[in-house]
């Protein structure tokens, strides 16, 4: 039976819950950098299915090892051994640096295992009381979509109509009127200002268990901090005893140029999280990195998932890790990211509808285009951007009305790199008429 993208796009529109507003266009095939639409039409993939493809869409090699292990042994659950688990295990040790692994499927599973796994070592090496701990994170964060993640979530969509949240967690602290007599007044820590971490730490430093961090903040349009914050972070952490975890799930693995962004901090969190390209896209494989005095807080019996550490996914992610290191592609990411903010920013300067772009910002090969507000008064908002941009054969998303992620397979060939810059250039021509 073969459906046209009108058909498809009916099907989805008609039987499928409605928890997302997908562009318009229906995929079919994908290597390396480029997809197809089921008509057969060419793009260059400029989002990696949010940076999880960061290894291309089926890489030969990855494609090969879900091939062979399916054949053998996909799922044992963790009742027993099975004979991948440990040796990926091991590979993650080899790679991060982290003395033990907890594996999970989804990056908001990982999230959530943070999160237990920081109250659990509050509650025995810390000494907070049961129900006590208080785990901060920042203004504008963006860490999944199960209940406990978005009760740190300061996005209205993502939180109207959901509550009750999670206590004690997310971005927000109380602050007593000095007199006593006056109502609290309740103090949000931004990202990327230390002050206001500072002084949720000054005030709860003593129950809390956790910091939790994007390294550049993903859904809230690439925001890369301050030079310097992720060091100040990691000291207070240290002065009031204090867990930093960072959620790598979308920076992680190669994606601004280093195997983790915290590297570009200098800086060694004591929990990592890591999802999306940790299996290139074949297969939902996440983890929790972290050292023993720290992750044997949970004893068996106290947390897991049934497909967390199959060994189908495991398998995966064993090669999917070696095609990261073999294809040097963080070097590649840091050049090519070069190559896209250079020839934005020379768009930026030398053409009249350049005019039309605020700002290009990232690391690596995870940017972000923001336009301003200019671009709007025109009537166009971002998404009818990216409507032009597919014409052109061009995929992007925009995070914000005026702001636009690009972030391709970390295997894109520059040329092609250069062709979806030219094609933006062209649809800044567009508009600007
Ligand atoms: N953490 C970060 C930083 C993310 O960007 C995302 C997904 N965009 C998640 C967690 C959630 O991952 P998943 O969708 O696999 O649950």
């Amino acid at each position: 039976e073969n459906l046209s993208s009108q058909d498809v796009m009916h099907l989805e529109n008609e039987y499928s819950a409605h928890n997302y507003h997908p562009l318009p266009i229906v995929l079919d095939r994908g290597q390396g950098a480029k997809v197809w639409d089921v008509e057969g039409r060419e793009y260059i993939d400029m989002l990696s299915a949010y940076s999880a493809v960061n290894q291309g869409h089926c890489h030969p090699a990855i494609v090969k090892t879900l091939q062979e292990q399916s054949t053998k042994l996909t799922l044992s659950s963790r009742a027993f051994y099975n004979s991948v688990f440990g040796r990926f295990a091991k590979v993650v040790h080899e790679i991060f640096g982290y003395e033990m692994v907890l594996p999970m499927n989804t990056g908001a599973e990982a999230v959530e295992t943070s999160l237990k796994l920081a109250r659990k070592w509050g509650y025995m090496k810390k000494g907070i009381p049961e129900g006590r701990a208080r785990i901060f994170s920042a203004e504008g964060n963006f860490h999944g979509r199960t209940l406990g993640v978005i009760s740190m979530s300061t996005d209205p969509d993502s939180r109207t109509g959901f509550g009750p949240y999670l206590e004690r967690v997310g971005p927000t602290f109380e602050v007593n009127d000095s007199e006593g007599d006056e109502e609290s007044e309740v103090k949000t820590i931004r990202y990327g200002v230390i002050e206001d971490l500072e002084q949720a730490l000054k005030l709860y430093g003593e129950e809390t268990a956790a910091v939790l961090l994007e390294p550049i903040q993903g859904e809230a349009g690439i925001v890369v901090p301050p030079q310097g914050y992720f060091a100040k972070v990691h000291a207070l952490c240290k002065k009031y005893n204090v867990l930093l975890i960072c959620d790598e799930v979308q920076t992680g693995l190669c994606r601004t140029g280093k195997l983790l962004a915290c590297e570009h901090e200098g800086i060694r969190p004591d929990v990592v999280l890591l999802g999306k390209a940790l299996s290139g896209g074949l297969y939902p494989v996440s983890a929790v990195l972290a050292d023993k005095e720290i992750m044997l807080c949970i004893q068996p019996n106290e947390h897991g998932s049934t497909y967390g550490g199959n060994p189908l996914g495991c398998a995966i992610a064993i090669t999917a890790l070696n095609v990261l290191l073999e294809e040097n592609l963080a070097e590649r990411a840091e050049r090519l990211g070069k190559v896209f903010r250079d020839s934005i920013t020379e768009i930026k300067k030398r053409s009249k509808a350049g005019k039309l772009i605020k700002e290009v910002r990232g690391r690596g090969l995870l940017n972000a285009i923001v336009f301003d507000e200019s671009a709007s008064v025109k009537g166009r908002s971002a998404w009818e951007f990216c409507l032009l941009l597919k014409d052109r054969g061009v995929l992007a998303k925009p995070t914000h009305r005026n702001i636009i992620r690009f972030a391709p397979p970390l295997v894109i060939e520059e040329d092609d790199l250069r062709r979806a810059i030219r094609m933006i250039g062209q649809c800044l021509e567009d508009i600007d008429v």
